[in-house]
C-alpha cells in the first residue's frame, strides 16, 4: 500500500475500491464550454444603444437557441421547412402566405422579384434584365432612401411622387409596384390607406417595409389587414429572432412567385439570400414568443429601467435628462442625457470611449457634443444598474 501511494499512477487499487486513475481524477464536472469570442479577443458589451445591425442587433432567447441547436442535428427538405413555417407565420400575422427570408432587405428583393416574374421561370432566370417585364416602382419622395437599393437590385427604376395626383400621372403600363417605407409615413403626403387604395384602383401591388417597426406587436398584422399585398419585416431586431432572418408575407401568389427567386433554387438573383433551416425555425419560434409575451409588462420594465438610469445621473450639476419614445421604428423609451461642457468637462465622444473601455464595456448612442442617448430594450437582466453606475461615475469624475 505504501508503495502504491508513493506512485499513485502505477496500476492497482487504492482502499476506495476504485481504479487509481479514477480515484485521483477530478470529480465529474462539466468541462467549461469553449468561448470563441473570448478566444479571439472579440469585445463583447452591454448594449444600451439598441438593435443596430453593426452591434449584432439583438440576442436570441433561450427557446430560439434551443430550436436552432435541436434542428441542427437533423436533415430536412428546405422547402418543406419553409412551407410548414410559412403556414404558421401567415396565420399568426393574418397573411395569406409567408416565407422566412435573409432579413427584411432580402424580403424586399424577393418580394419584388415575385411581382416582376410571376411564376414564369424564364423571367426568374432573366432578372435583373427586365426585357419584357415591367420595370418601374413608384415611391414617395420622402420614402426614397437607401433601402430602395433592395428594390433596384432587381433592375427596376424608382419613380418619385409626392401627391396622389402625381401617382395618377406616374402610373403606366411599366409600373410594377408601389413601395411604402413605414417609418417615413409621417413625412409623406400620402398615408398608408390612400397608398393601398391607389394601388388597388390601378391594380398595382403595394409593398410596405416595416423592418424595425415592432413594437407595437399589432403592426405584425395591421398592414396585412389594411390590404398591403406584401409586408416585409426584420426578424433580428425587437423580435429577437436570428439577426440574418426576416419575413416576407402577403398575397399567396406573390409569396409563391417570390420563392422561385430564393434558395434552394439557383440560377436566380436570390441564390445568395439563403436562410438555413435552423434560422427559419428559430425565426418562427421568436415570432411566436414575441407575439405571446406580456407587452404591457415589458413596456413597464423598460420605463422602470430608464427611470433608474435617469435617477442615477439627474442630480449631477448641469445634467438634463429627457425621456422620449419615437412614434414609429424602434418604438421604445429613449433616455437623453445632456450636460454643460463648462461644468462637466467631458465630450460625448470621450464619454463613449470611457464607457466602451470600461469593465464591462458599454455601448450607448452618440448624440450632440454634450449628450448621449440610450435605450434599455436590449439590456440583459440587471444591466441597467451597471449602465446607471458607470455613466454616473464618468460624469461625476469630469465635474470641475
Ligand atoms: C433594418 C432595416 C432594413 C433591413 O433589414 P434587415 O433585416 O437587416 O435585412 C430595411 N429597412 C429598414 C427601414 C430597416 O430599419
Amino acid at each position: 500500500m505504501k508503495r502504491l501511494s508513493t506512485f499513485p499512477l502505477v496500476g492497482g487499487m487504492i482502499g476506495t475500491g476504485l481504479p487509481i486513475h479514477s480515484a485521483i481524477s477530478q470529480p465529474l464536472e462539466e468541462a467549461p464550454k469553449r468561448d470563441v469570442m473570448k478566444e479571439l479577443g472579440i469585445r463583447t458589451f452591454v448594449n444600451a444603444a439598441g438593435t443596430y445591425t453593426a452591434m449584432t442587433a439583438s440576442l436570441m432567447p433561450k427557446e430560439v437557441m434551443e430550436t436552432i441547436q435541436i434542428s441542427g442535428t437533423q436533415f430536412a427538405m428546405l422547402d418543406e421547412v419553409q412551407d410548414k413555417v410559412g403556414e404558421k407565420i401567415a396565420k399568426l400575422c393574418h397573411a395569406e402566405a409567408a416565407t422566412v427570408t435573409a432579413g427584411c432587405w432580402s424580403a424586399m428583393v424577393l418580394g419584388l422579384a415575385g411581382v416582376l416574374t410571376g411564376t414564369d421561370k424564364k423571367k426568374v432566370a432573366q432578372l435583373p434584365n427586365l426585357e419584357g417585364m415591367k420595370n418601374e416602382v413608384i415611391v414617395q419622395k420622402s420614402h426614397n432612401v437607401g433601402y430602395v437599393h433592395a428594390l433596384t437590385n432587381t433592375g427596376v427604376t424608382m419613380i418619385e411622387v409626392e401627391t396622389a395626383q402625381d401617382v395618377e400621372r406616374a402610373v403606366n403600363d411599366k409600373t410594377a409596384m408601389m413601395w411604402f417605407l413605414n417609418y417615413q409615413a409621417p413625412e409623406g403626403k400620402i398615408a398608408h390607406e390612400e397608398w393601398v387604395s391607389l394601388g388597388k384602383k390601378h391594380n398595382i401591388p403595394t409593398m410596405i417595409d416595416m423592418a424595425a417597426d415592432v413594437p407595437p406587436v399589432e403592426n405584425l398584422w395591421k398592414y396585412n389587414d389594411m390590404g398591403f399585398d406584401l409586408v416585409c419585416v426584420s426578424g433580428g431586431k425587437a423580435m429577437k429572432g436570428p439577426q440574418s432572418a426576416g419575413i416576407l408575407m402577403g398575397k399567396k401568389d406573390l409569396v409563391e412567385a417570390a420563392r422561385l427567386s430564393a434558395p434552394p433554387r439557383g440560377g436566380n438573383i436570390g441564390r445568395g439570400m439563403k436562410v438555413n433551416k435552423e434560422e427559419i425555425l428559430g425565426m418562427y419560434v421568436a415570432l411566436e414568443m414575441y407575439i405571446n409575451k406580456d407587452h404591457e409588462k415589458e413596456w413597464k420594465s423598460w420605463e422602470d429601467k430608464v427611470a433608474q438610469i435617469e435617477n442615477a445621473v439627474k442630480d449631477l450639476q448641469s445634467v438634463k435628462t429627457e425621456v422620449s419614445v419615437p412614434p414609429i421604428a424602434n418604438h421604445t423609451p429613449y433616455l437623453n442625457i445632456s450636460w454643460d461642457l463648462d461644468v462637466i468637462k467631458i465630450t460625448r465622444a470621450e464619454l463613449q470611449d470611457k464607457l466602451r473601455s470600461g469593465e464591462p464595456s458599454i455601448e450607448v448612442i452618440g448624440s450632440k457634443d454634450n449628450a448621449i442617448s440610450l435605450t434599455v430594450f436590449m439590456l440583459r437582466p440587471k444591466e441597467e444598474k451597471i449602465v446607471a453606475k458607470r455613466i454616473r461615475e464618468e460624469l461625476k469624475a469630469a465635474l470641475v
